[in-house]
């Protein structure tokens, strides 16, 4: 994930300015379901942000300013901690 850019473009239509929206969600977990193993570029320790274009309604996620990306590791972590709590079983690591 890149870091913010307040001057960011919209790398379909070219738009500038693109709206931002601080999220504090460490981790997006959809659409992958508590049974697949997350993406990994959602999940950081101080949230992110949402650009989204309006010209083209393209969106993307951006590092807030004061966050870094987990570790695969971590997430690995997160997600086996998130699957105890439902009470399903570990994810096996491929
Ligand atoms: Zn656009
Ligand atoms: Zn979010």
């Amino acid at each position: 994930m890149k870091l913010y850019d307040p001057d960011a473009t919209c790398a379909k239509c070219g738009q500038t300015p693109v709206a931002s929206r601080f999220c504090d969600r460490t981790g997006e977990w959809w659409p992958f379901g508590p049974d697949k193993i997350p993406h990994p570029r959602a999940f950081t320790t101080n949230g992110h942000i949402h650009r989204t274009c309006p010209r083209c309604d393209f969106d993307w996620l951006e590092l807030a300013l004061d966050s870094r990306e987990l570790t695969p590791e971590e997430v690995l972590q997160r997600h086996q901690e998130r699957r105890a709590a439902l009470g399903l079983s570990p994810v096996e690591r491929s």
